[in-house]
């Protein structure tokens, strides 16, 4: 189903969804919001609609008692919003990047952990994508595109990070089966998502390309889930630390091609890049407008400290440093 029929149903007219479902590529310059797609400008107007109805009123108790926004997050995957580049033929929504990036800003600006859930939700789904055959598409793909079972992609460990050909984690043929050992960390969406993307070494004297891809779901024996941090904020979207002790993964579970895990990686964090970047320009975006709204209201010495040239000083750097581009 195409997001923009799934929008439809909420918000939009019909004359204009089909625009949306025929016209995905304009190629104009994003400097403005006038200048994006009438596709795009719908997409902005809907998910801002929606963040600042659904998401804005949860946000700080999301917040502040590390609860998974689990019905906002649903209502995201009815709009389409958990699988925005996959194609509509395996349940996604069939937009491209730069609707990925204007949704997340939207979600973001109004509630960072459920734009965190989102963004790494599409990781996934797009690591499926790019990389499954038909079997996996439909096993770990098509039922995590509506919302309703999320999904995370695990590379990071509690010696890896920046460098991501040192993973220790490894995976060991016995049978028909790859045995996995191992800790991951800092794995978002971690406590709550039912299939996993995982990295593990087939091969140690290879180095990164002995990394390989899994496919696992949560219910696999020897999966555990660790340590869930205690973040300083982003707290309704879980950081999760998981465990594999002899954990056993069918080999047709294997993602792509044996030993291409690293490339794997690469690749999607590309495209995830992107919606990091999309989540930071909507919290940005959110502090500017709390900071203006402050100003103006604040009171000192008989007049709003916005009048004063000091704080005009400071707004206008937040302003040129934010850069915002479709407001
Ligand atoms: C909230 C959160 C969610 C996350 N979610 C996921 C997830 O879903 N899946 C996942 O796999 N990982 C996840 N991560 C892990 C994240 O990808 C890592 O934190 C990141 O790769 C950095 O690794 P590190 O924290 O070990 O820092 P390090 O690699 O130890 O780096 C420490 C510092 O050194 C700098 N540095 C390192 N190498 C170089 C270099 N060569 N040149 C210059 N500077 C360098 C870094 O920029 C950084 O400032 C998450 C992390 C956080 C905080």
């Amino acid at each position: 189903m195409f997001s923009a029929t799934r929008i439809s149903n909420k918000l939009c007219p019909n004359i204009i969804l089909k625009r949306i479902s025929n016209n995905l590529q304009d190629g104009k310059s994003i400097a403005s919001l006038a200048s994006l797609s009438e596709t795009h400008q719908l997409l902005y107007k809907t998910c801002k609609d929606f963040a600042e109805g659904e998401l804005k009123p949860i946000a700080a108790k999301t917040d502040r008692e590390k609860i998974y926004p689990k019905k906002q997050i649903e209502e995201m995957g009815e709009l389409g919003l958990m699988a925005v580049c996959i194609p509509e033929n395996v349940g996604g929504t069939g937009l491209d990047y730069l609707s990925y990036a204007i949704a997340t800003e939207q979600i973001s600006r109004c509630c960072a952990s459920a734009g965190t859930i989102m963004a790494v939700q599409n990781i996934y789904v797009n690591a499926l994508n790019n990389f499954g055959n038909d079997k996996q598409k439909e096993e770990f793909l098509r039922p995590f595109t509506d919302g309703k079972q999320i999904g995370s992609f695990s590379l990071s460990e509690p010696g890896l990070g920046s460098d991501a050909s040192a993973v220790a984690t490894k995976a060991t043929k016995k049978g028909s089966n790859y045995i996995i050992n191992g800790t991951k960390s800092w794995t978002t969406n971690g406590f709550e998502s039912k299939g996993l993307v995982l990295f593990a070494s087939t091969d140690k004297s290879k180095k990164h390309k002995g990394i390989s891809c899994f496919l696992l779901k949560k219910d696999f024996p020897g999966f555990f889930v660790g340590k869930k941090e205690d973040k300083l904020g982003i707290r309704g979207s879980s950081t999760c630390s998981l465990v594999f002790e002899d954990c056993p993964v069918p080999e047709e579970n294997v993602l792509g091609e044996l030993g291409k895990g690293f490339n794997y990686a690469m690749i999607t964090l590309d495209g995830g890049r992107i919606g990091i970047a999309a989540q930071a320009c909507g919290i940005a975006q959110a502090s500017l407008e709390l900071a203006v709204d402050y100003a103006s209201k604040r009171v000192s010495f008989g007049a709003p400290i916005a009048k004063l040239q000091s704080i005009q000083v400071f707004i206008f750097f937040f302003i040129r440093t934010k850069s915002p581009k479709w407001h």
